[in-house]
């Protein structure tokens, strides 16, 4: 925030919103030591601390990277072309059987 704006309650502020995991429009709410301390999201109305634009506790992307890593290594390791499990067929069409020749009759 810049020194020279001031900024007071219920003005428009950019900041991350927990509850939409977004960065999203909030109004100042409250101030501490004239710092924004709370805001209020526009979106869902959710009052939070003002968390300067940022996620409160983001997981780095690295660790979820590294797992995928690790799974794709046990898979490319350790998959023997398992035949993949065929779809269950589709019932044969049922044809109506005409014979073509007629059992004799009894006539005749
Ligand atoms: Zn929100």
């Amino acid at each position: 925030m810049r020194k020279g704006r001031r900024v007071r309650l219920g003005d428009l502020i950019d900041d991350y919103c927990p509850r939409c995991k977004l960065l999203l429009n909030h109004d100042i709410a409250s101030f501490r030591d004239n710092r924004v301390a709370k805001v209020i999201c526009r979106t869902c109305f959710t009052e939070h601390p003002y968390l300067k634009g940022k996620a409160a506790a983001k997981k780095p992307p690295k660790a979820r990277a590294s797992s995928f890593d690790q799974v794709l290594a046990k898979v490319s390791t350790s998959a023997p072309d398992r035949p993949t499990p065929k779809k269950r067929a589709l019932a044969p069409a049922r044809y109506i059987t005409r014979h073509s020749q007629r059992p004799p009759r009894g006539k005749g």
